[in-house]
């Protein structure tokens, strides 16, 4: 499929995951107007223009540079292009899994990855709402997977390509029926699964960071399933009102000095103490 088409049929896609997720709602609605979709989608936008901008300057540069000299793991190993491939993809879902729960740990990382968070209810326009300064790192760590994994380009967009379908997906608000959901998150990242992640409560937000693949979170005993959707709470403590989530607030989040996103006495951040 050629590039535009994609866009369309993702296009598409989003629309129509869009409809039905408030068809068969999951869980039910803080702020169900149209401001948080409207803000939502501010926010991706900018999101959406610090990922193009990025790329020209930092990852395109880094991929010709790691072709050229032949730089990287992959590259090392001599393997059959199949193999590559496989190999390739598996390694940027694995290190975006540690990538993930970096943003969770480290106190700068945690200051744009909250404006993530921050979302009193979570659907597909969610999976939008990344802070532009948030994508602006990635796109550093982005340049470091290609330079270190030797990843080629082809294998890099198919993984993109299927990365931003799967966090649409997963962040969306569709109930699914429970037994395809079961099925379905022994190996990909679901709207029950994800929802965990997004809870208030530290020990469920300290779970689930897979993004595609839900395996890594198995492989390293972070999987929470058994919590029930009833039971979650989304956001971030001390966040809950509308008036702490507005398009200003969450722009300006991580260059404020906010108490709310430290523990009181420690100093830490919330999530990089459990
Ligand atoms: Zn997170």
């Amino acid at each position: 499929m050629s590039k535009r088409w994609g866009g369309v049929a993702f296009g598409v896609a989003v629309v129509a995951l869009f409809i039905v997720e408030r068809l068969r709602p999951l869980r039910v609605r803080k702020e169900p107007g149209p401001a948080r979709v409207g803000r939502n989608l501010a926010i991706g936008l900018l999101a959406g223009a610090t990922t193009a901008v990025s790329e020209w300057p930092v990852v395109a540069p880094v991929q010709a540079l790691a072709e050229r000299r032949r730089l990287g793991l992959i590259r090392r190993l001599g393997l059959p292009p199949g193999l590559r491939l496989v190999l390739g993809f598996l390694l940027l879902d694995y290190t975006l899994y540690l990538w993930h729960r970096l943003n969770h740990h480290v106190p700068f990382l945690w200051r744009f990855h909250a404006v993530h968070h921050l979302d009193l209810d979570l659907d597909s326009t969610t999976g939008l709402r990344f802070h532009f300064g948030e994508l602006g790192l990635a796109a550093l760590f982005r340049a470091a997977q290609v330079l270190l994994l030797g990843v080629d380009r082809d294998t890099l967009r198919l993984w993109q390509q299927m990365l931003v379908v799967s966090v649409v997906f997963h962040h969306s608000n569709l109930e699914l029926p429970i037994d395809l959901e079961r099925r379905l998150v022994r190996f990909l990242v679901t709207p029950r699964m994800h929802g965990i992640h997004h809870s208030t409560r530290p020990r469920d937000t300290d779970s689930n960071y897979s993004s595609l693949l839900s395996w890594w979170d198995s492989l390293h005993h972070s999987l929470r399933l058994n919590v029930p959707q009833a039971s979650v709470t989304i956001g971030v403590p001390g966040f809950s009102k509308p008036e702490s989530v507005t398009l200003e607030a969450s722009l300006t989040l991580p260059f404020r000095r906010d108490p709310r996103l430290r523990l009181p006495a420690s100093g830490t951040t919330v999530y990089g103490t459990v």
